[in-house]
């Protein structure tokens, strides 16, 4: 079957196992029934904006165009940098999205990709922010009523903890013996007291599954800035990433808003 339009970061459930849908212009492809099959992705030589659509030469902060890169409230400067978020003094790009995005309830999480990793995310944004990342197990550590404070408890905690996932390691299927629970009371230890209130009491420890047949030996991963074209069999899909049998990697979100043609045989 072939497909055709821009596509964008993949839409995950979390069941047993993930399952992924990938979108492709109006479509969305359901990915796992496709593991061990031939996938070939060709790029178009076109990316529009997925913030207001528009051709863009270039794509800034995955998926934008140079203006709302700048101006767009989705771009803003505390998607990268919580603790700067400043929606909490009323200071934001847009109002009614700092409202829905920054002014509402956060959490700080611990997550086991190949190392561990600290994190925030809207709560509502748990699994998914999860599964973007390729975790394996998660646990929250703090919930907190906007972005900034779940921002401020993770700068502190990244005197102790990683905020990066390690993603040759993730995609290798590598992994760390560690005691989430235990990390968990760590964590909240090290923090001081106006910001250690918001240190839950949930142990509940999520395990995350990902549809993979076979883990690469090596990862390269490839990109639609260098090359035009992307295939072979996936092997499995993890975080926001396709593994393919010759050791290729395609970070989908990273191509937010490429024009591609999709082609897949069952
Ligand atoms: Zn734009």
């Amino acid at each position: 079957m072939k497909y055709q339009g821009n596509i964008s970061k993949m839409k995950s459930n979390l069941t047993d196992t993930v399952e992924y849908l990938f979108p492709i212009g109006e479509q969305q492809i359901p990915l796992n029934q496709f593991i061990g099959k031939k996938i070939s992705l060709t790029y178009l030589q076109q990316i529009n904006c997925i913030a207001c659509g528009k051709k863009t030469n270039k794509s800034f902060g995955q998926g934008f165009c140079y203006t709302c890169f700048s101006e767009a409230p989705q771009a803003s400067e505390c998607v990268l940098q919580p603790d700067k978020c400043k929606a909490h003094l009323g200071i934001s790009r847009d109002n009614e999205w700092a409202q829905q995005h920054c002014l509402a309830p956060h959490v700080v999480y611990l997550a086991v990709s190949s190392n561990l990793k600290i994190g925030i995310t809207r709560l509502t944004q748990i699994p998914t922010r999860w599964i973007d990342q390729g975790a394996s197990l998660a646990i929250i550590v703090a919930q907190t009523p906007n972005r900034h404070i779940a921002g401020t408890i993770e700068k502190f905690l990244m005197q102790h903890y990683s905020d990066k996932t390690n993603w040759q390691g993730m995609l290798q299927g590598k992994s760390m013996e560690i005691d989430l629970l235990v990390e968990k009371e760590k964590a909240c230890e090290y923090l001081p007291a106006e910001l250690k209130q918001y240190c839950n009491e949930d142990e509940n420890i999520t395990q995350l599954n990902f549809p993979i047949s076979q883990f690469p030996d090596k990862v390269k991963s490839v990109t639609f800035d260098k090359i035009d074209k992307v295939e072979g069999i996936i092997t499995g899909i993890k975080g926001q990433y396709l593994i393919l049998d010759n050791s290729n990697v395609l970070n989908v979100r990273r191509h937010n808003g490429y024009l591609v043609e999709l082609d897949i045989t069952e």
